[in-house]
């Protein structure tokens, strides 16, 4: 009878020890990391969490749905709403994906006062800085060519985009990567997936932190290939840079970069990257292109109009501009 109890009570110990090394090695976090071409760039999504299964479900799932942004969101193709809306001469209805896109591109296009401009199709098709043959055109191409842009002949009506310029065509290219990322998050979230991060080229979104501790998110040197400018310590936000590093040719010792001044039909020339900081990716993403048009100045004072944003300017003399809210996360390196 003495031996008994004692006999009992390690056997439940060993028991209770048992089902908790069970309970450990099932909710051991794993990480689960994926990349694929969309979009013209490198998409990689990584996902932390207990159950393998469901994290490779998720992810097959948060592609799939990026996948379906670009086809409505591409300039030309099959099901794109882009490239209907660039062939109509008044305009046309679009999904409600690219209704949401382009209602925030007019938004970020008014409070940047045109610098941002989902008008530009037929100057980015001149120029051709992002295909094999890019070249500088002669001022009176790129004249003609503004002449048919200019997203203040955009209106957009619930689901009905009315073009008032014919000519006009349609470019996403500064927001779909953005909006991109954001429906990956939501079907993440969506699948219980409470770590994250998914990077679209530069377009950065991350869910909740990293094992407790703050994602530690590395700045690229926009003069140093290699090299990293800052590393910035974030958690549940969103993280978008536009450099003049990222598409690029270079003719007579000029750099003609991707990201084209409204006003002038010419690369932007007052910087060389644009960070910003801020909770939804494709905001994010139209106010790095924005703030980039705009310089350092006048792109902090953008950012200041827009709640809970952040962001880190480099000025194209190399004069680095971090917002104050920023600075505390940041590490120059
Ligand atoms: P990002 O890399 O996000 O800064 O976007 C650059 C892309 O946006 C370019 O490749 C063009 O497709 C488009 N783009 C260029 N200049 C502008 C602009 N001023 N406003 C809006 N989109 C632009
Ligand atoms: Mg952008």
């Amino acid at each position: 009878m003495s031996l008994t109890r004692p006999l009992v009570i390690l056997l439940l110990l060993a028991l209770l020890g048992f089902l908790a090394l069970q309970r450990c090695a099932g909710e051991r976090p794993q990480q689960l990391s994926r990349s694929r071409i969309l979009m013209g760039t490198v998409v990689e999504i990584s996902v932390h969490g207990a159950d393998p299964g469901r994290l490779e479900a998720a992810v097959t799932d948060a592609f799939a749905e990026m996948a379906r942004i670009e086809r409505l969101m591409r300039p030309a193709g099959e099901g794109s709403d882009v490239a209907r809306l660039t062939a109509s001469a008044q305009g046309t209805e679009v999904a409600p994906e690219t209704a949401a896109v382009i209602a925030l591109g007019l938004q970020v296009g008014a409070e940047s006062g045109g610098a941002f401009d989902m008008g530009l199709g037929r100057l980015k098709e001149l120029w051709g800085i992002e295909t094999e043959s890019p070249r500088v055109p002669a001022p009176a191409e790129i004249r003609q060519a503004l002449a048919g842009t200019g997203q203040g002949d955009l209106r957009l009506d619930s689901r009905r985009v009315e073009k008032a310029q014919p000519a006009l065509a349609v470019d996403l290219g500064a927001i779909a990567k953005g909006y991109a990322v954001d429906r990956a998050v939501e079907l993440l979230r969506r699948a219980g997936i409470e770590s994250a991060t998914v990077n679209a080229g530069g377009n950065i979104r991350l869910i909740g932190d990293h094992d407790g501790r703050p994602w530690r998110i590395a700045i690229q040197h926009p003069r140093d290939a290699a090299g990293q400018l800052a590393l910035l310590e974030l958690a549940d936000v969103s993280v978008s840079t536009s450099g003049d590093y990222e598409r690029f040719f270079e003719q007579d010792g000029v750099r003609y970069h991707h990201i084209f001044d409204p006003r002038t039909g010419y690369p932007a020339g007052r910087c060389r990257s644009v960070t910003v900081v801020t909770p939804s990716a494709a905001l994010a993403d139209a106010l790095s292109t924005a703030a980039f048009v705009l310089g350092p100045e006048e792109g902090l004072a953008l950012l200041r109009r827009f709640p809970a944003t952040e962001g880190l300017i480099v000025a194209a003399d190399g004069t680095p501009h971090v917002t104050p809210g920023l600075e505390a996360r940041l590490t120059w390196r």
